[in-house]
């Protein structure tokens, strides 16, 4: 039997099906930015959330649940979101979307009212383990990444000196990264019609300070920016590469980008 033959694909790792639930509020948290609260009857896996967390929402072209069953039906498009802050005792899960212009997730989130549906994953996945030594941390994020940056400063011991830079489109997208954690981030605004998503980023990543020895990065923005910037940190001496998480939360000019880039090829 020739290897061609005896390799067979492997098999389609079987996902749990989408989970329904309903939109309980809506609020304009910045002009860019919606904060959606939704709430269901099996939520409960998202109480176990690491910091950085992803999860897939799912928007179905036709009806839901569909003719043939939930569990047979193929998946509906989804696009990976953060599941900022969940609520166990009123099972309401919240999310943040930032409205960056066309694109299914963002559409939807602009319309979004109260009672409609949104198909959520039956749990949370991956996330940032918080290292037990960490002591200085620097957080290099994006808009898109402000969810996820909240959730880790509000994880860290108290012990924990924060640094964070965020790229955001003007001074009207500044805002606490934690409604319970003091952080003040420095913040890049992008020259309107310019700058590269991610270049100011990068820009303040060549000029950083040098940190004290044994910092930690949580690096987390556009694929393209998110590559730059591991190289400019790995280029800058003394830096350890396993203290340094970089992960690529969306890729110009791409839909739907994957919710596993850590920038690791
Ligand atoms: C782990 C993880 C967590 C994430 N958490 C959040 C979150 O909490 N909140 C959030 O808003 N996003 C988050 N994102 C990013 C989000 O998944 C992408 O922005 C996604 O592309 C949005 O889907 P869409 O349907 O609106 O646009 P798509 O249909 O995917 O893309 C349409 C077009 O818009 C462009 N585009 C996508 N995002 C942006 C952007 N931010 N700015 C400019 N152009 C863009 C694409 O390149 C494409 O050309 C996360 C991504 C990952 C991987």
């Amino acid at each position: 039997m020739s290897l061609t033959q005896a390799s067979s694909p492997p098999a389609r790792k079987q996902r749990p099906p989408p989970q329904s639930t309903v939109v309980t509020a809506v609020e304009q948290v910045t002009p860019l930015v919606t904060r959606i609260a939704v709430t269901g009857p099996d939520l409960a896996p998202f109480a176990l959330a690491k910091p950085g967390a992803h999860m897939k929402l799912f928007f179905p072209a036709g009806e839901w649940p569909p003719a043939e069953g939930v569990a047979n039906a193929p998946r509906p498009p989804s696009r990976t979101y953060t599941p900022r802050r969940f609520d166990a005792a009123k099972s309401r899960l919240e999310i943040e979307f930032v409205m960056h212009g066309a694109g299914l997730a963002s559409d939807w989130a602009a319309k979004a009212k109260v009672g409609d549906r949104l198909l959520v994953s039956a749990g949370p996945g991956g996330g940032y383990p918080v290292p037990e030594d960490i002591s200085n941390l620097v957080i290099i994020a994006d808009d898109t990444a402000l969810p996820a940056a909240g959730m880790v400063i509000e994880a860290l011991p108290h012990i924990c000196n924060v640094n964070a830079i965020c790229e955001i489109e003007n001074a009207g997208e500044e805002r606490a990264l934690s409604p319970l954690v003091a952080c003040k981030p420095q913040w890049l605004h992008r020259s309107p019609g310019t700058a590269k998503p991610g270049a100011m980023l990068q820009a303040a990543v060549a000029s950083l300070s040098e940190q004290p020895a044994g910092t930690y990065y949580w690096v987390a923005c556009e694929a393209a920016a998110m590559r730059a910037i591991r190289d400019l940190l790995f280029a800058r001496a003394g830096i350890d590469r396993k203290r340094v998480h970089t992960r690529g939360y969306w890729k110009y000019g791409d839909t739907n980008y994957p919710d596993h880039d850590y920038g690791e090829d």
